[in-house]
């Protein structure tokens, strides 16, 4: 099958040179100071990214600062929420070639992506355009008599962003639409290996009028550019998406730097659980989706499927059917619904996974057998069912991060509880009932920081996103989001005696 045609824009980020967003201009590096990205269908070079250094963060700091203190800070609240609803405008103008960089860069089939991931990204923009003119403090009846008590919003400060290459564009957005309603400045990494859509959105952010410096964009890798950014004495918070062994050592860096604020939005080992009085064929579809969906690189993805003993099997037969119906193919063909993976190690540690499996005694169903008419050197896998698991085995512990759905029998609801909550993760769960109490008993009950009922990743701009234990520190999205880059500041005035 021939690829189609890439948009004019697409190939423009392709071959420009590497380079970096600092201070709202470009600056280029040559090809020793760069690192290839590859295409996952292909495994193919298919452009050249800067490979930011520490001299490179530093600079970066240096511009957020310096428009921390600048034209950015005197800029009302309603310009600030103009800059961002054009934000939003601008990515739905140019949905076409973002969704087909995206996909081309991460592996992710087009069709969820333009659908999704760029409507999604427009979306989160807009719902924070209207939150700078509703930042406000309180005033406050004080004990102590003849003064007042205030308290100030103000922005946090300089940010460090640093994000996962599972949803490069949307991931970006739950952390910078908030911060710039906020009046935040920021600096942006992008994973190494998804950063084509970022470098894209900083050319959007200039020309809906974001200041020079407020958005800087540092590529590069984690552990150089990455850890620059977490240990920087300038940088006042960092937000960070990824998995929890890197979450652990942000931690570490704020805390040996000086001790910067940090949310941190970690790894998921995600339950969704099928009551026998659910509504099969919706929560089937639902489900497989919660797992399958962007080839399980998610991090809610619901990868323990927890099914009461009496429909066990048949519903592990329609997963099985399920997953084996979804085509895998090219991430720029229309009909693709399964794309590759989003790099090689990644492929390798999924496929080891499946293998453990049945090491450890459980039962494939699906076939793993990829189609002979794909690119033999791209990322591909097929979605697999595990039937047959327990809880207690490593597919139904460790953080997979692919189409790898291991499918737990349950007896009641306080097995399925139990079960549920017995995860070092606690971020996202899902339920499936037709019992309104029990929905509500289960909702309140479960250990984690979104809960879906009778729906899965079931995400919006309104509603808080983030997990609990080992899944993470903070909140994203809905107005916690903007909370987050906010510092509340106490302010008390002695007012005095009256004449
Ligand atoms: P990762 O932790 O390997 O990398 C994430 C980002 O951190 C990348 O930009 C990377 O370059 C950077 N990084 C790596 N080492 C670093 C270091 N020492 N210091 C600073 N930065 C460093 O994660 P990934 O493989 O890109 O993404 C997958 C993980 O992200 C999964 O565990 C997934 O669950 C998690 N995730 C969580 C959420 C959420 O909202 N909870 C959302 C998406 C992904």
């Amino acid at each position: 099958m021939t690829r189609p045609e890439l948009f004019p824009e697409v190939r423009s980020v392709l071959d420009a040179p590497p380079r970096l967003f600092i201070g709202g201009r470009w600056h280029e590096r040559t090809e020793e100071q760069s690192l290839p990205s590859l295409d996952p269908a292909t495994g193919l070079t298919h452009a050249w990214i800067a490979r930011g250094t520490v001299e490179d963060v530093d600079a970066a700091v240096q511009a957020a600062s310096q428009a921390l203190a600048g034209e950015w800070s005197r800029l009302s609240p309603d310009a600030r929420g103009e800059i961002l609803w054009r934000t939003g405008d601008l990515i739905t103008q140019h949905a076409e070639p973002l969704a087909q960089l995206e996909a081309l860069d991460s592996g992710k089939p087009i069709v969820p992506t333009r659908d999704g991931d760029i409507p999604g990204t427009a979306e989160v923009f807009r719902y924070y355009a209207g939150w700078p003119t509703k930042i406000a403090g309180a005033t406050r009846e004080l004990t102590i008599a003849h003064t007042l008590g205030m308290t100030l919003r103000q922005p946090v400060g300089v940010v460090g962003m640093i994000v996962p290459w599972n949803f490069p564009l949307l991931m970006t957005a739950w952390k910078l639409a908030p911060a710039l309603a906020a009046g935040c400045t920021m600096v942006l990494k992008p994973s190494e290996f998804t950063s084509l859509s970022a470098l894209y959105l900083a050319d959007l952010l200039r020309e809906a009028g974001v200041p020079n410096g407020v958005v800087n964009v540092v590529t590069g890798v984690g552990s150089e550019a990455g850890e620059a950014i977490v240990r920087h004495p300038g940088i006042d918070k960092v937000a960070f998406t990824g998995s929890t062994a890197v979450g652990r050592a942000v931690m570490r860096g704020a805390a040996d730097s000086n001790l910067k604020n940090i949310a941190l939005e970690l790894g998921g080992k995600s339950p969704n659980i099928v009551f026998d009085d659910a509504d099969l064929s919706r929560a089937i579809e639902v489900v497989s989706r919660g797992i399958f969906g962007n080839m399980g690189q998610n991090c809610t993805a619901g990868s323990r499927i927890l099914v009461q003993r009496g429909i066990y099997a048949e519903v592990v037969e329609a997963l099985g059917r399920h997953a084996e119906s979804l085509v895998l193919g090219d991430s720029l063909q229309e009909s693709t619904q399964i794309g590759p993976l989003v790099n090689v190690t990644q492929r390798a540690r999924v496929s080891g996974y499946v293998d453990l499996a049945e090491q450890e005694g459980a039962r494939i169903i699906t076939d793993r057998s990829i189609d002979p008419g794909l690119s033999p050197d791209g990322y591909y896998l097929r979605p697999a069912v595990i039937a047959d698991a327990s809880n207690s085995m490593r597919v139904a512990r460790e953080e997979i991060f692919g189409p790898v759905a291991c499918v737990i029998p349950f007896e009641s609801e306080a097995d399925a509880l139990e079960i549920g909550n017995d995860a070092d993760y606690a971020l996202a769960a899902g339920v499936w009932t037709s019992d309104l109490s029990r929905a509500h008993r289960m909702a309140a009950r479960i250990r984690a920081g979104v809960v879906w009922v009778n729906t899965y990743n079931s995400t919006d701009p309104a509603m808080p996103f983030g997990g609990v234990g080992q899944s993470g520190v903070g909140r994203e999205l809905g107005p916690e989001g903007v909370d987050a880059f906010l510092e509340t500041k106490s302010v008390v005035i002695r007012v005095g005696d009256a004449e």
